[in-house]
């Protein structure tokens, strides 16, 4: 019997349409009930017992399809989970290629950092890069549901995905936003990701979910948000690069006031410090 009580974990955002929403700026992740079984979009092992414990009290079937927004370890690195127990895995041509190097060297380095015992679980991590890539975009038609993948370019990282459920009118929109919450832009690139927000805006989406940071409330207001975040860190990057020319320096002086509150604050001095950089070497062009 299914639990009658509320997930815990996942919110409804339509029929049968759920965000787990990892809370403190930790990583969000989809799930879509079907008529054939379900579709998750992005997994990370390390929250693989509060993912799984909040599906079961939606659904008792295993998932059909799961979606990759980008290759992050906390975007796939539960791949082989849902893999194992049947998933055929969906993602772009550059979320498959870069996986590999991230699992094996920078990206466990990082999340050993971060207090989870990989070391412990390297040998059984298994990179499970998707099964299914695609280049541009594809489109699922799956358990009565429309899906798009569509490859945004080099934004957040080379692979960035978004999932636009149309009929539903929701877009999954992986880490080319977040919700009042740092982004993180050291694998970025700016001048591509403020053009991925333009187009978008242009999205008719009742909600847009983001990668990182609360659900936002429904409409476009949140994609505004991201553009301002990437405006001012622009504008205060350049007059701080004004004062001081090394971007180590002129990033010391970037403030951000207007977002104290938000989670994942230690991004910011990688943001400004990106940003200045990306700055300099533009006006040296
Ligand atoms: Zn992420």
């Amino acid at each position: 019997m299914l639990k009658t009580s509320k997930p815990t974990t996942l919110r409804e955002i339509a029929k049968g349409v759920y965000v787990y929403i990892g809370g403190g700026g930790l990583t969000n992740f989809g799930l879509v009930l079907t008529k054939d079984k379900p579709v998750v979009i992005d997994s990370d092992m390390r929250v693989r017992n509060r993912f799984i414990k909040g599906m079961r009290q939606v659904t008792r079937k295993n998932t059909g399809i799961v979606f990759n927004t980008h290759h992050n370890f906390d975007h796939t690195s539960d791949n082989r989970y849902h893999a194992l127990r049947g998933a055929v895995t969906i993602g772009s041509e550059f979320t498959r290629r870069e996986m590999g190097p991230e699992m094996e060297t920078k990206g466990v380095a990082h999340h050993l950092r971060n207090g989870f015992n990989l070391e412990r679980r390297a040998p059984n991590l298994g990179i499970d890069p998707p099964m299914v890539t695609f280049r541009d975009r594809l489109e699922i038609r799956y358990g009565g549901r429309l899906f798009r993948i569509i490859h945004f370019g080099h934004c957040h990282t080379k692979g960035d995905s978004v999932i636009w459920m149309p009929e539903e009118k929701i877009l999954f929109a992986g880490d080319l936003i977040a919700y009042r919450s740092h982004t993180a832009s050291s694998q970025g690139n700016f001048d591509n990701w403020r053009q991925a927000l333009n187009r978008l805006k242009k999205f008719p989406a009742r909600r847009f979910v983001p990668g990182h940071g609360e659900l936002p409330p429904r409409g476009g207001g949140i994609v505004e948000e991201n553009i301002a975040y990437f405006k001012n860190l622009r504008r205060r990057a350049a007059a701080a690069l004004k004062k001081e020319s090394s971007p180590a320096k002129a990033a010391a002086l970037v403030r951000m006031p207007e977002c104290a509150r938000w989670t994942r604050p230690h991004n910011l001095a990688t943001n400004a410090r990106n940003m200045a950089r990306h700055l300099k070497r533009k006006n040296k062009g």
